[in-house]
Order: C-alpha cells, then sequence, then structure tokens
C-alpha cells in the first residue's frame, strides 16, 4: 500500500494550480470535473504520490462545506489498495466507519471510499483502486 494523492481543497482551482505550478516546477497533468462530487480537480505528478487539488463546483459541494468551516488546506490523504471490496470489509470489522455502502467512481479513473476522520486521528482517509 503507498500513499497514492493527498488531497488539497483550495477556494479558487485556477490560481492554485498556479501556486502549485510554482511551487512543484512543474505543470498540472491532468484536470477533471467530478460531478458526483461536485468538484474538479487538478493534479500533479510528484514522484510515486500525487497531489490532488479538489475546488467546489457548487456551494453544496463537501469541499465548498470543508472550506466554510476550516478553511482550504489538506483535505484527505488517500492510499491505493488492490482490492477495495476486501480492505472495506476488513476495515469495517475493525471498527472503522466507512462513509460509502460501496466503493464510487472518483477522479483519475479510480474506485474510491471514505475513511471517517473521527477513526483516523482526525485525517480524513481515501482508499483508491485503479480501474
Ligand atoms: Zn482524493
Amino acid at each position: 500500500m503507498h500513499i497514492d494523492h493527498i488531497g488539497i481543497a483550495v477556494k479558487d482551482l485556477e490560481s492554485a494550480i498556479s501556486v502549485y505550478e510554482k511551487l512543484l516546477n512543474r505543470p498540472c497533468t491532468k484536470k477533471e470535473r467530478v460531478d458526483s462530487e461536485m468538484v474538479e480537480t487538478a493534479f500533479f505528478e510528484t514522484g510515486e504520490s500525487k497531489v490532488e487539488l479538489l475546488g467546489a463546483t457548487s456551494p453544496d459541494s463537501v469541499i465548498a462545506k470543508y472550506i466554510a468551516k476550516k478553511g482550504e488546506g489538506l483535505h484527505h490523504v488517500a492510499f491505493e489498495v488492490t482490492d477495495i471490496h476486501a480492505e472495506l470489509k476488513r476495515l469495517r470489522s475493525e471498527g472503522f466507519t466507512v462513509l460509502n455502502d460501496e466503493p464510487k467512481d472518483g477522479a483519475d479513473n479510480k474506485l474510491v471510499a471514505f475513511i471517517h476522520p473521527k477513526d483516523n486521528n482526525g485525517v480524513l482517509v481515501e482508499l483508491c483502486q485503479g480501474k
């Protein structure tokens, strides 16, 4: 298991992209809207892992609500797994709160599911599996 990406909630995706292009000294490699989550994402390749910038496309988006409550910043850490269904079953049996009944389509052509931050010392954890 490795960290696939770190998700960062941003108010203005375009301005955040130019900040991270300067910070990381490389271009954004992929932009993608995820309508089910009401977000637009932008990815930067950083070795084995990626940085995912997340901007809300609607005030009802979880990202808009997160920023209203906590401000911009680290939103989640995503671990890549080879069998997301088996991993969710294992985590449920360990008492973790899985926020999705079933894995759903996420950005970057992945199946994703989230584990509640209260179970992970305050960090929202995403599990993702390539399709
Ligand atoms: Zn993510």
